[in-house]
């Protein structure tokens, strides 16, 4: 994968997990929602199986008392065919039909009628003829003798509305003697339909088979005798079944049902028990909204957290874009550069070098990443470097620039300049050290250069008068301090003058330079300092030497230069290029003294002797005062 597809996938990573978070959100409340669909589709399979258990036993109920009312009224029938129908019997019978319908709550009424439609036996006195009714003519014209269910009527004796079992009986000659009737009441029913306790919006109904109300638990003077043979139950094909589940708004409250209708299979009966849609699905919406409240909460939680996530995740990805725009910028600088940029960590090591390190000190920046940053130093820097560093890593400082010498791959050794900065982390603690490093090689050997021509006399290569004049002052200090004696010789060519006349002054240069070279090679302590004083005249600083010592290494120089035998034609003293020395010796910490000048000229006053005395020769400071004394002055 390349850089750019990289950072393209990286780029979508923010909407990828915004995406997921959706999903996630959606798929809990997608689960969620099924799961309560489900528990609702529960609630309405149980109402159903209740219903229909109801419709069931109250189907049985319904025929089972049908089918009592049938017994009796076969029994009087039977009583009527075998007695006949004179009073007498009749008036037996009226006492029987009495005594069951007061033993049986369930039958309303039980009655014998003649074949003109007359009422043989009747509670009350009805004075009508049922001759018009639809079980009398029913009878009459059909010689079947099989019990015939009636149309739902309001009965004439209390007007309640009853349904009629009635069958025929015969005279003895075979033809019609009349009717003996059984009626089963409305209230009856309804009463005993409210012993099921099936919720309050709930209802049980018993219809003829053309939609008729017979009874209905609740409220069953309101429906008893109407009609609803115009709902889908009477007129929906698929609904012509003996029994099944049936949903509907109901019409006479509008109310959504649950229900469950069964056909009696004997008797032109239908009963329907009915459950409130609302009420049943409460307790459940209840708990569903509760529990879906708790869901959306979770959700919405996902959801905030969610989004929290995704712009923290935005904004390190744009933390960590400008991170690496400015690691870029950062390469380009350090990578460019001709000065080598080092990382170090914690434990010294480098863990970045840049390319120029090749240049500076010779190695690759592959074959340092990971050393001891230090390890090049020279022996004699480190402790300096390392004491920068251990303070940088303390955080006692910042930032440091310190110059050392550094081992080259290539070269011998390089002159280093480094310029350290300490790196943090966020919460402040040191993380390493950055150093920028430079070869100051070429600027160091011009200081060098510098240095010494400031302190070097350029013709004799001794030192100058500068020089000479610095260590005679830290000399005579010394000297002061370690009550120690301090010698001095001043050293002047003699007839210097002719000889430049006689041979020019280039060779006059040369003379110089082979003197300067014989006095040098008398400096043998470490103190010793032979310098160039002005013109042909040369010093010797001894310290730790008295007299004696000075006037042993003054003459040691005027016979060597005398020796040396560099022909000089013109001098007064000798064929060859002579000297004459003055020297002093002087303890500052016992002699009152006028200072380091005083030595000087004691020294020259001494020269000055030597020359008076004819050159070529030594005198001591000492000889010139007993000269002086001597002469009388
Ligand atoms: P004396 O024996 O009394 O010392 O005589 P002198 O000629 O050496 O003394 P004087 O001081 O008169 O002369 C010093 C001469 O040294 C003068 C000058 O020409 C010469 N001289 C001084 N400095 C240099 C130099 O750097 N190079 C050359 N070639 N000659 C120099
Ligand atoms: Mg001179
Ligand atoms: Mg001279």
């Amino acid at each position: 994968m390349n850089l750019a597809s990289q950072r393209a996938g990286w780029s979508r990573l923010p909407l990828r997990a915004a995406a997921f978070v959706v999903l996630t959100c959606v798929a809990i409340l997608g689960v969620s929602g099924w799961r309560e669909w489900a528990a609702r589709d529960q609630v309405l399979k149980g109402a159903e199986t209740e219903m229909a258990n109801v419709a069931r036993s109250l189907t049985q109920h319904a025929e089972d008392s049908l089918d009592l009312l049938d017994s009796g009224v076969v029994g009087v029938v039977s009583r009527l065919e075998m007695d006949g129908a004179d009073p007498a019997t009749i008036a037996k019978l009226r006492n029987l039909l009495e005594a069951r319908k007061k033993a049986m709550e369930r039958v309303h009424s039980l009655a014998i009628i003649d074949d003109q439609g007359n009422w043989l036996t009747s509670p009350g006195t009805i004075a009508s003829t049922l001759s018009d009714d639809a079980f009398f003519r029913h009878h009459q014209l059909s010689p079947k003798r099989e019990a015939f269910i009636g149309h739902p009527v309001k009965s004439l004796l209390d007007g309640e509305w009853v349904v009629t079992l009635s069958r025929r009986f015969n005279k003895p000659d075979g033809s019609f003697g009349g009717v003996v009737l059984a009626a089963i009441g409305s209230k009856y029913l309804s009463h005993f339909y409210e012993q099921f306790e099936i919720g309050r919006n709930s209802s049980v109904t018993l219809m003829y088979g053309d939609g008729m109300i017979i009874a209905r638990n609740p409220s069953n003077e309101k429906f008893v005798g109407r009609n609803v043979g115009d709902t889908p139950l009477f007129r929906d094909a698929s609904l012509q079944r003996p029994f099944g589940a049936y949903h509907f708004t109901s019409p006479l409250d509008g109310a959504e049902r649950v229900s469950f209708f069964k056909r009696s299979a004997r008797y032109p009966l239908v009963l329907l028990a009915t459950v409130d849609r609302d009420e049943l699905l409460a307790p459940w919406r209840a708990a569903a909204i509760s529990r879906m409240l708790y869901v959306v909460a979770l959700v919405m939680l996902i959801a905030v957290i969610g989004a929290v996530l995704v712009r923290q995740l935005q904004r390190g990805q744009r933390m960590a874009a400008a991170l690496i725009e400015k690691e870029a910028h950062f390469r380009l600088l350090a990578e460019g550069s001709s000065d080598m940029v080092t990382r170090i960590g914690l434990d010294e090591r480098l863990r970045y070098v840049s390319p120029s390190s090749n240049q500076v000190v010779g190695w690759r920046a592959n074959q340092l990443i990971g050393t001891d940053a230090l390890a090049g130093i020279h022996p004699e820097d480190r402790p300096q470097v390392q004491a920068i560093v251990d303070a940088m890593k303390r955080g006692d400082t910042d930032e440091a620039r310190v110059t050392y010498r550094n081992v080259h791959r290539q070269k011998s050794e390089v002159w280093l300049e480094s310029t350290m900065r300490v790196t943090r982390k966020d919460n402040g603690n040191v993380e390493g050290v950055v150093a920028i490093s430079r070869d100051i090689s070429e600027q160091k050997k011009l200081e060098t250069r510098l240095e010494t021509l400031a302190i070097e006399d350029s013709l004799t290569g001794l030192a100058n008068r500068r020089r000479f004049d610095d260590r005679l002052k830290e000399e005579w200090a010394r000297a002061y301090r370690d009550r120690s004696s301090l010698g001095l010789l001043m050293i002047d060519v003699d007839h210097f003058k002719a000889y430049n006349d006689e041979y020019g002054h280039p060779a006059g240069d040369a003379c110089l330079r082979v003197v300067a070279k014989i006095i040098a090679t008398e400096m043998q302590r470490v103190g010793d300092l032979a310098a160039r004083y002005g013109g042909e005249e040369f010093a010797m600083l001894l310290p730790n030497t008295d007299a004696a010592g000075c006037a042993r290494i003054g003459e040691r120089i005027r016979s060597a230069v005398h020796d040396a035998g560099l022909i000089h034609a013109s001098s007064a003293v000798a064929p060859c290029v002579t000297v004459s020395v003055g020297g002093a010796a002087c303890r500052p910490s016992f002699e009152r003294t006028a200072g380091a000048g005083s030595l000087v000229e004691s020294a020259d006053r001494a020269l000055y002797g030597a020359k008076a005395a004819g050159r070529d020769r030594l005198m001591m400071s000492g000889e010139v005062m007993s000269l002086l004394k001597a002469s009388g002055q």
